[in-house]
């Protein structure tokens, strides 16, 4: 019901918020070899401010919640991340109108991952969020509808495409964002977006086992 699912997401929130804060300096170190080292510190007040926006929002349901994510890292978050990630929870929130089901969490998916190449216009291999996001998203999708497993262990698997998918920025050139600014300089480099988007999923899956 409504209020399990917003427990459901609440947990959520925490924990990606919390994930955030822990990962902070591990995320700016690695934007700091490839872009301008503020990755951890633009995601870390990001879902900081998610936390405090969502506090007391004790009747809102998951869709009101995730969509307030959004808004809140469009606001508090600059640069590339905060209106990628923004504008996807924004927008992908409508997906859960009708309630949490596998179904809705793999049109949730989608639609965040659209929502990306929509507004940064990288293909995979550009070396961005994208690289780890796609796997994740089309692993989850599969194995909800083809191999009808249950969505936590549907994010299990998405977990392991996005690890690879992290791993499968290090040797690439980036070819969006700053860090296409270094041109082959770039490469040896694992993506700091890239990176949080893994957390953000393994921190999803988390969720899901409670
Ligand atoms: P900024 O680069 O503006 O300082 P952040 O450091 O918060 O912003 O985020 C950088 C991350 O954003 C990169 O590591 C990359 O994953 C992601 N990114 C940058 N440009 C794009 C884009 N056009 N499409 C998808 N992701 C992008
Ligand atoms: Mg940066
Ligand atoms: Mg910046």
């Amino acid at each position: 019901d409504t209020a399990t699912e917003r427990e459901a997401v609440r947990s959520a929130i925490e924990r990606v918020a919390a994930r955030m804060e822990e990962e902070k300096e591990y995320l700016t170190d690695l934007d700091s070899a490839i872009g301008d080292a503020d990755h951890g510190a633009n995601m870390d007040r990001g879902f900081q401010a998610v936390l405090e926006k969502t506090d007391g929002m004790d009747d809102a349901d998951a869709a009101e919640l995730v969509k307030t994510v959004g808004v809140t890292l469009i606001s508090e978050v600059g640069g590339a991340a905060g209106p990628l990630y923004g504008g996807s929870f924004m927008s992908a929130s409508a997906e859960l109108g009708d309630g949490i089901t596998a179904e809705s969490t793999v049109a949730f998916a989608e639609a965040f991952l659209d929502k990306v190449q929509d507004r940064g216009d990288a293909p995979v291999g550009a070396k961005t969020m994208v690289d780890a996001l796609t796997p994740a998203v089309h692993t989850y999708k599969k194995s909800i509808e083809e191999d009808d497993l249950e969505p936590v262990e549907a994010l299990t698997k998405a977990v392991d495409a996005c690890q690879r998918g992290v791993n499968f920025t290090t040797p690439i050139r980036a070819k969006k964002g700053r860090a296409s600014y270094l041109g082959w300089r770039s490469v040896g480099h694992q993506d700091p977006g890239a990176t949080s988007t893994l957390c953000i999923v393994e921190e999803l899956q988390e969720t899901a086992v409670e």
